[in-house]
């Protein structure tokens, strides 16, 4: 640290000296948190809708979810996949059996992009072809290949890179998905949702033609869910909504529950494209993110927490359309609310009110990704911070 900079005991001030400058923070900083509610170090209570991108799918400090991660980290911190192991064996159990059916292969990994790098990858590599389209308004990640099938790479990362010939699909539109998809395509990547877009959802007969289409050319359907997926819609994957199976699905964020880890399911067929060295990681399928992965399955399974989901989503649209709010979009608790002016303002306006949400890439979206435990006493608690945002029609 430089001379001249502010010595503080406040985080935000320690970070903004120690850090790459890449992210505006939010004005208060959590101590810790139980439930949907995070407590900052200066006494404030805040009830967090955002889940930290999508990810605290079991709130915060969940009794079992410890338990479960303590007693892994007693028992073995770390193995790569160089030698089996009884909890990663079981993660991959109870993620094929949440999945569609027809996948029935997982190769772990780290993060969101690092799954939809490696099902790219195995897409080129199972088909023998280099273009893939995606679709318009998709994000996917920050490394390459990622930003390369995010719509309007240049704008978020100042650069477009890409490895292989990427184009988009524009979204919702079957006709031009008939003339984009062709026998030179390795695959076809979509967000069922598309989370940072707004929660903006794919119609089912768009996704439906997605299909169709891909089979008929022999390219790949790849789905994106590490936004949309593990009961964040309502269903284990959101695929399921719309009955469609793809080729490849990628999960990460809610998949550990807030320990980092990611997935790549596939089906036998593209799994039987692979042997031995063809992927790899050191860190995927580690024994610690293998637990949290179980954790997150049981609990939901447990505690019906796609219910609750389902149930969640009815009360928000019944009661969140007042104040700033016009419209609301998505699915289950990835739910796009329609502002009536600029998202950041309404996001701000709430976070006073003790109400943390997220804006999203769309302007006038703010988005709901709140714990799959949310309670109706936290919707009626977001319904009351919305009512007193005075509309601007008003
Ligand atoms: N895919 C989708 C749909 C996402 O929303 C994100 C992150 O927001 C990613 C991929 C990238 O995930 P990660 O940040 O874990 O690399």
């Amino acid at each position: 640290m430089s001379d001249n900079q502010i010595i503080s005991s406040n985080p935000l001030v320690r970070e903004a000296n120690a850090m790459v400058p890449v992210y505006g923070q939010l004005p208060f900083v959590p101590e810790r948190a139980f439930g949907c509610d995070i407590y900052t170090n200066d006494g404030r209570c805040i009830l967090d809708l955002y889940g930290g991108h999508a990810v605290a799918a079991l709130g915060y400090s969940h009794p079992k979810q410890i338990k479960i991660i303590t007693d892994q980290c007693g028992k073995l911190l770390f193995q790569s996949n160089v030698v089996a192991l009884d909890i990663r064996a079981q993660a991959a159990e109870k993620l094929i059996n949440i999945t569609p059916k027809e996948l029935n292969r997982v190769f772990f990994v780290n993060s969101g992009a690092e799954a939809n790098e490696n099902a790219l990858r195995m897409a080129c590599m199972a088909s023998g072809r280099k273009k893939i389209l995606a679709i318009t308004h998709g994000f996917h990640g920050r490394t390459a290949a990622a930003a390369a099938i995010t719509w309007n790479a240049e704008r978020w990362y100042g650069f477009a890179e890409k490895p292989f010939e990427v184009d988009f699909i524009a979204r919702d539109d079957i006709e031009s998905a008939k003339r984009m998809i062709n026998d030179d395509i390795a695959a076809v990547i979509f967000e069922p949702v598309q989370g940072v877009a707004g929660g903006y959802d794919l119609s089912t007969k768009f996704i439906r033609a997605l299909r169709k289409l891909t089979k008929a050319h022999g390219a790949l359907l790849i789905a994106d869910e590490v936004q949309s997926g593990m009961g964040r819609c309502g269903k284990f994957f959101a695929v399921d909504i719309h009955d469609v199976a793809p080729d490849i699905l990628t999960s990460a964020k809610a998949l550990g529950g807030g320990i980092p880890c990611g997935a790549v399911l596939c089906s036998e067929e593209v799994a039987s494209s692979f042997g031995n060295g063809d992927l790899g990681t050191t860190f995927g399928g580690g024994p610690l993110a293998a637990a949290a992965i179980v954790a997150t399955i049981d609990i939901i399974n447990e505690e019906n927490l796609l219910y609750n989901v389902c149930q969640s989503e009815v009360a928000i649209r019944k009661k969140c359309i007042t104040g700033p709010i016009k419209k609301i979009q998505g699915k289950g608790l990835l739910l796009g609310l329609i502002c009536d002016r600029p998202a950041v303002e309404v996001r701000d306006a709430l976070l006073e009110q003790n109400i943390l949400t997220g804006t999203s890439s769309d302007p006038n979206v703010i988005r709901i990704l709140a714990p799959l435990i949310l309670k109706s006493e936290h919707i009626d608690q977001l319904a009351k911070a919305l009512k007193n945002i005075t509309p601007l029609n008003n």
